[in-house]
């Protein structure tokens, strides 16, 4: 997979975005180095889920073994009625994705694969050249004064050049700002909930105890909002997300923390078996308000390219979020890894045209799979749910 071509990458941003993009990169003979504006690369106490477009990036990348080791593969997605939890709707995952497929459909622990996409940035078995990770660097500006070496500039007065730059930093990225990209920052008017329910709770209580009987990952729908549960790490917890319409005060603040009986709260009135699950979570619940961005097709300027949820931030309805982040990580590195330092621009003008028009199919079909989800009861609720039997999952590309 390596190539000759050794020439130099900042990467802005250590998420799982620029973290894959790093190791893509690297794993193409580029010199790479991230900056990360926090004290510790890490991520969120959450959970995550890769469908297979995203495993086979990750597995492509050599790192079977450690994801195999981190992995909880759900055996099939159930989709639940709000009021007494029927089911109106069953894929098969586990064997039958990955022989669909050819890659699994996964859930972890954020901080799971966030540590083993880092791990093999700084160590790939101790034997080859690695990507070099700077903390504490917040990049506050850019210099394009020499267009062929653009260089980011950290708070703490270091000048970090290289012959790409790529802004991999999220949301709200300074990057982007720095560019002069458009402003394509959406608010959804909802928030979601997050919590991690300890799984030997749930295992302890017949009520609950259904839950680790089949490792599936559920969707509740209900009107105007939505639940997400899935096991991570083996049972050691059920990850929870619940989509709801957002308060002042979280859309203000973006993360707000909360409590067990907000999140039974907000469930109020449905199937006695949510609020049975919810009650169990413990109090470190937090909301985020769901802010995500237009689709834009600019995503770079010379040798400055833009990645992950910079340029494409989604709203959650298709988990699809960091999983695009990845494919963008693979197509870039695609691309730089084949041409010289000369042949960057246009390489990632390839990047961009080959990666752009999908990303932002996935994040309009985001959008409209909000409304799908939270479809109050009536004549399209019943005609989503007929569809819904019949196999059909919801938007996507
Ligand atoms: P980030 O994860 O935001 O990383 C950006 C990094 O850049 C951070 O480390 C930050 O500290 C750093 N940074 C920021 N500014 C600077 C700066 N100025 N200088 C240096 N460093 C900087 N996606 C999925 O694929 N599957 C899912 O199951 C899924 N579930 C989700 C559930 C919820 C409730 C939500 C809200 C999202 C979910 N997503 C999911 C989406 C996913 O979380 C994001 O799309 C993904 O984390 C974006 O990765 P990123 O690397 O682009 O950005």
């Amino acid at each position: 997979m390596a190539s000759t071509q050794s020439y130099e990458v900042t990467v802005v941003g250590g998420g799982l975005g620029g973290l894959t993009a790093a190791l893509a990169l690297r794993q193409r003979g580029l010199r790479v180095t991230v900056l990360e504006q926090a004290a510790q690369l890490g991520e969120i106490g959450a959970g995550i889920q890769t469908a297979p477009n995203a495993s086979r990036i990750l597995l492509g990348l050599g790192l079977r073994e450690q994801m195999e080791a981190i992995r909880t593969e759900p055996l099939d997605q159930v989709r639940r009625r709000w009021a007494d939890g029927s089911i109106i709707g069953l894929t098969p995952l586990g064997d039958f994705c990955t022989r669909t497929y050819n890659a699994p459909y996964w859930h972890y622990h954020r901080a799971d694969l966030h540590r083993v996409i880092m791990d093999a940035c700084t160590d790939p078995d101790g034997a080859g050249p690695v990507v070099e990770l700077r903390t504490d660097s917040r990049v506050v500006g850019l210099d394009r004064g020499n267009p062929k070496r653009p260089a980011a500039l950290t708070a703490d007065g270091k000048r970090h050049e290289a012959d790409v730059l790529i802004g991999a930093d999220g949301i709200r990225s300074a990057v982007r700002d720095l560019m002069g990209a458009e402003d394509t920052l959406r608010f959804s008017g909802e928030m979601a909930f997050r919590a991690l329910i300890p799984g030997d709770s749930i295992a302890a209580d017949p009520a609950t105890r259904w839950l680790v009987d089949r490792y599936q990952s559920t969707i509740w729908y209900g009107p105007d909002r939505h639940l997400v549960h899935y096991m991570i790490r083996g049972g050691e917890f059920l990850n929870v997300v619940g989509c709801v319409p957002c308060t002042d005060e979280v859309a203000e603040q973006w993360t707000v923390p909360s409590t067990a009986q907000d999140l039974v709260d907000a469930f109020a009135g449905w199937d006695d078996r949510v609020p049975a699950m919810l009650s169990k979570a413990k109090d470190d619940v937090a909301c985020f308000a769901l802010y995500h961005r237009r689709r834009d097709p600019v995503w770079m300027d010379g040798r400055i390219a833009l990645l992950g949820d910079s340029c494409h931030a989604m709203l959650p309805y298709q988990a699809q979020g960091a999983s695009q982040a990845m494919e963008d990580a693979a197509v870039l590195a695609e691309e730089l890894g084949r041409v010289t330092a000369d042949g960057a621009e246009t390489a990632l003008r390839r990047y961009v045209d080959r990666r752009a028009k999908h990303a932002g199919m996935v994040q309009e079909a985001s959008v409209r799979n909000m409304a799908l989800y939270h479809l109050p009861d009536g004549p399209e609720q019943r005609d989503r749910d007929e569809k819904l039997r019949r196999g059909f999952t919801g938007e996507s590309d």
